[in-house]
Order: structure tokens, then C-alpha cells, then sequence
């Protein structure tokens, strides 16, 4: 097992099994002749910045970084690991919660410079490399006025985000990113090169649909796409705390009859002096109801029509969007470079216990504007016409994601902000079961078990142990292969 802190988030590596001290120039020279991307060690000019990952409490230190161009740089890096024997991480776009891109010591896989995304507007597919982040395929597919499942925030990598599951504004309508996932190009541990799909080696292509980085390493994905947009309706409702129970009321009202293009969400957090909220707003809690319709614009207002009416908002933004605008709306606030604490827990249905709880956040909070917040989304439409067993994603029922994530700048404030983060995960534990893989830090093996449950956590050992008996990929959520007294 790595020494990890549990739910600290990131986990202490600096004793990863495999991580080694500077390379040896010789071996170095043999690798940069066959390595067509750069090879970066400590002190090269791109090497910090290659390095760095979103959540800023991750700070690790690789011996050597591979910026892979391509499938034939992924196998060659992937080979020299092993001959060397260095432990290694995979990066697509950074932003798992736990830093799992980037260790320290081993051989860090980047695959950040793969950024090919090639759309047939006729067959509706998309072929995607490893290295995109949402916003540069929306970008591309957009113009032909498409889109795949993406998540909420455009900067995330399409690699890990999709390998989790994929949550975002189009999953109700259809499905999560990963059931549109038509194929994927994969690098296996022994250094061999599959291709998964429907037809062909059908096990692993289970396997990668939400069992995350575990099974290969995925050079290029192929993507089925949805008429999207241009122009999407979206919706922000901002209410004074007196109004916050009946609003969360109605909210659970119309969420239950609401259509599959329609999302909603509902958070709370301290509101700082945001232009679009009266002063008397500014330092207290807000509650915000939010909602995207992904079909038609006048057919989405006359849906969110009743949502508008249910209580008298602070104030209101509503109004259609071009969607690759919605999708990046939430990239300014959730930038790299700041510490981040991240907990999350699926909800089955929302009592009022539940809601209150929820609402309760505001007296744990640590007061300042904009620093945490508590948000449910809601689930179901499409995710849960999925069979339970289709895909290694699970927990495909519940109603509502719910979220509470902290940020701040200053590592001595570190208890502080993840203090409340747990105190309001841990209040709201007793209406929640399961948990989305792509959503927390390092929190044990346990937390891993209940993002499958116990049937399905099995078989993927199994696969785990077929695909990857070494472990080599361990560097993720880690599943553990079947035989194993392996690192881990
Ligand atoms: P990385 O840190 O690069 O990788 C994450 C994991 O996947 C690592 O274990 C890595 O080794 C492995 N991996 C990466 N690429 C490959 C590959 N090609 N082959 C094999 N393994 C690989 N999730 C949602 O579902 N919906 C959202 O809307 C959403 N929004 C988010 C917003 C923010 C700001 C953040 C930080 C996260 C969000 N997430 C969301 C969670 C997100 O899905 C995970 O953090 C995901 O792991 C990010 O993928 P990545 O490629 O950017 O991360």
C-alpha cells in the first residue's frame, strides 16, 4: 500500500515502491533517441510547470517527465519504466482531486501534448487523444453543432473524467461521457497495444467505462456525439436564507418531473459582493437553484417556467447561451493553483432531514465569500436507463450527487477548511450510500469499494488481475489485482 494519510486528500509518496534518484545519463541518451516528446528532469526549464497539477496541495516531484506525442512515445516510456524500474503516474489533464497525475520520484506519463481530436460530422463520431481537455473538444464538435457528455468545468482532461464515469450538463439527456464511448486505443501493462470496443476485447472496454486508470493506459478515445445547442438555457436562482427551505422543497418537487434535458443543481455558500446580488446579500449564505436545459430554448422556458415562480428570488439570471459558453463558465473559480478539498456522496432520495442538513452548511462554513460551498446535482434520465452491470460505473439510480468542496491559498489554513469540508460530508453520511470515483481525494480503499459496491468491486479485481497483475498502474483509485501483496 502507498503510506497515505487518509483524507488528507493527497497522499504522502514520497516512499513510493520504484521511485528512484537522478537517471543516469547513458540510459537517458538511449531513451531520447527513441522518445519523440520532451524528457524533463528536475531543473529543466518546463519542468515545474509540467509538474504542476489543479489541487495546489499537490507537490511532487518526478524524476523524469515524458511528454508523449503519441501511442509509440507512450509504449516506449512506458518500456523504459520498466527496465528501469520506476514507478510511474499517468497525466491527461490534471485534475484528479488526489494529484494521482504526478508522483514523486517514478517516471510521470504525460500525455498532455496529445491533443488530436478528429470529428465526422456524418457517422456523428469523434476521435479524441488523451491529452484534450473538454473546452478543446467542445470547441471542435460545436462546429458542427455537436457534443458528448463533458463535465461542468471546460479546463478537465477528457481522459480521467471520461475513465471515471462523466458527469455533466448533457448526462441526463445522454448519458454519462463513458456510455458514449464508442472504442478506446489502450496501452497495456506488459507493454502490448489493444483496441477495446463492443467487438473486441469487450472485458477491458467494461473495465475502462468507470474503472478509471487501472487497466491501460488510453492514447485515443472515439466519442459518439448529439445534436447540442448552439444555444442552450440556462438558469440561476439566488435566494435570502428565509426563503432557502421552501425554495430546496420545490426544488425536490420539480427535479422529480423534470425532463431528461433538463439538469438542475442547488447550493449554498457565503456570498461575496457579487454584482448580480443586493448588498444586504453580501457575507451572508445564499442559496442558488441552477439549471441548464440542453433542448430547445422556448421548450425550456416554458419547463423552468415553474421553478421561476416558487419562491421570490434575491435576484435572477436566466437566458439561453452557446454551450461551449456554459461550459466554461466555472473555469475562472476553479483555476489551478489553489488548495483544494474535495468530498462527495451519492443521495438516493432527500428527506427533509436531508435538506436541512444540506442548508445547515452556512453556521460550519469558515465565513469566507466564495471559499466553500455545498452543491447537489441532480442524476438520473439517461444515466439510469444504463444497466446496473453494462458498465463498471455504478450506482446508477441515485437521484443526487452532493458535494462540498473547499478552497484557499494559504497551507496554514489547511485543518481549518478541510475541518468543516469533513464535518459537512460526515452530517450528511447518514442519507447518503456510494460515492462517484472521480470525486474524492485519497480517502482508503474502503471509499473506493463503496463507489462500486462489493459485487462489482470484485470483478474488477479480477480484470485488474488479468490486465495489470502487477499493479503497474497504481498510481489512480486503485483496484488491487486478486493475487496480490503488491504495491498499492
Ligand atoms: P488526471 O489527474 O490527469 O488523471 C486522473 C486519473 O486518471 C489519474 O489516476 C490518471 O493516472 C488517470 N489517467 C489520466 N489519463 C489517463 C489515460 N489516458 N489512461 C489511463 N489513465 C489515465 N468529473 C465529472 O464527472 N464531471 C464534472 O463535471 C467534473 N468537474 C470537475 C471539475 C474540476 C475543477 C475538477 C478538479 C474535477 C472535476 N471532475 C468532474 C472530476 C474529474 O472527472 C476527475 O478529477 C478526473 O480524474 C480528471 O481527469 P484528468 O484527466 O483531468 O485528470
Amino acid at each position: 500500500m502507498h503510506p497515505v494519510d487518509v483524507d488528507r486528500q493527497t497522499e504522502v509518496s514520497a516512499a513510493v515502491p520504484g521511485s528512484g534518484g537522478a537517471l543516469d545519463e547513458a540510459v537517458l541518451r538511449d531513451l531520447r533517441r527513441t522518445f519523440r516528446g520532451e524528457l524533463l528532469q528536475p531543473g529543466d526549464p518546463g519542468y515545474d510547470a509540467a509538474r504542476r497539477v489543479w489541487n495546489a496541495t499537490v507537490d511532487r516531484r518526478p524524476v523524469l517527465i515524458a511528454r508523449c506525442t503519441g501511442t509509440a512515445d507512450v509504449l516506449t516510456a512506458l518500456r523504459f519504466s520498466r527496465d528501469e524500474g520506476l514507478a510511474i503516474s499517468v497525466r491527461g489533464g490534471g485534475h484528479s482531486v488526489a494529484g494521482h497525475a504526478v508522483l514523486d520520484g517514478g517516471l510521470m506519463i504525460d500525455l498532455s501534448p496529445m491533443k488530436g481530436i478528429r470529428v465526422d460530422p456524418e457517422a456523428r463520431r469523434a476521435s479524441v487523444q488523451s491529452g484534450c481537455l473538454w473546452s478543446e473538444v467542445d470547441r471542435e464538435t460545436q462546429q458542427f453543432g455537436l457534443a458528448t457528455t463533458g463535465g461542468v468545468v471546460s479546463q478537465t482532461g477528457v481522459a480521467g473524467l471520461t475513465l471515471g464515469g462523466g458527469q455533466g450538463w448533457l448526462a441526463r439527456k445522454h448519458g454519462y461521457s463513458c456510455d458514449n464511448l464508442v472504442a478506446a486505443d489502450v496501452v497495456t501493462a506488459d507493454g502490448g497495444f489493444v483496441v477495446a470496443d463492443a467487438d473486441r476485447n469487450t472485458d477491458l472496454f467494461w473495465g475502462l467505462r468507470g474503472g478509471g486508470g487501472n487497466f491501460g493506459i488510453v492514447t485515443s478515445f472515439q466519442f459518439r456525439l448529439h445534436e447540442v445547442g448552439p444555444q442552450v438555457l440556462t438558469g440561476q436562482l439566488f435566494y435570502a436564507p428565509e426563503e432557502a427551505v421552501r425554495a430546496l422543497e420545490a426544488f425536490r418537487e420539480f427535479v422529480a418531473g423534470a425532463p431528461d434535458e433538463m439538469t438542475c443543481t442547488a447550493s449554498v455558500w457565503t456570498a461575496a459582493e457579487e454584482p448580480h446580488l443586493p448588498e444586504r446579500a453580501h457575507g451572508r449564505p445564499v442559496v442558488m437553484l441552477g439549471f441548464v436545459f440542453v433542448g430547445d430554448v422556448e421548450a425550456g422556458e416554458r419547463v423552468s417556467a415553474p421553478l421561476r415562480r416558487i419562491a421570490k428570488p434575491l435576484a435572477e439570471l436566466v437566458g439561453p447561451m452557446p454551450y461551449t459558453v456554459l461550459q466554461a463558465q466555472g473555469d475562472e473559480y476553479q483555476r489551478h493553483g489553489l488548495r483544494r478539498f474535495w468530498k462527495s456522496q451519492y443521495l438516493w432520495d432527500l428527506p427533509n432531514a436531508a435538506l436541512e442538513t444540506f442548508l445547515g452548511r452556512g453556521p460550519v462554513s469558515p465565513g469566507e465569500p466564495l471559499l466553500g460551498g455545498v452543491t447537489l446535482l441532480s442524476l438520473g434520465g439517461a444515466i439510469a436507463h444504463v444497466g446496473e452491470d453494462d458498465t463498471a460505473v455504478s450506482h446508477r439510480n441515485a437521484a443526487f450527487d452532493v458535494m462540498v468542496s473547499s478552497t484557499w491559498a494559504d497551507p496554514a489554513d489547511d485543518d481549518r477548511h478541510m475541518g468543516w469540508a469533513r464535518r459537512f460530508h460526515g452530517a450528511m453520511a447518514p442519507f447518503s450510500r456510494g460515492v462517484y470515483i472521480n470525486n474524492f481525494g485519497s480517502e482508503g480503499e474502503e471509499r473506493i469499494r463503496a463507489a462500486y459496491g462489493p459485487t462489482k468491486y470484485e470483478r474488477l479485481v479480477a480484470l485488474k488481475h488479468r490486465y495489470d497483475p502487477d499493479n503497474v498502474f497504481r498510481h489512480n483509485q486503485n483496484i488491487r489485482p486478486s493475487s496480490s501483496r503488491l504495491p498499492g
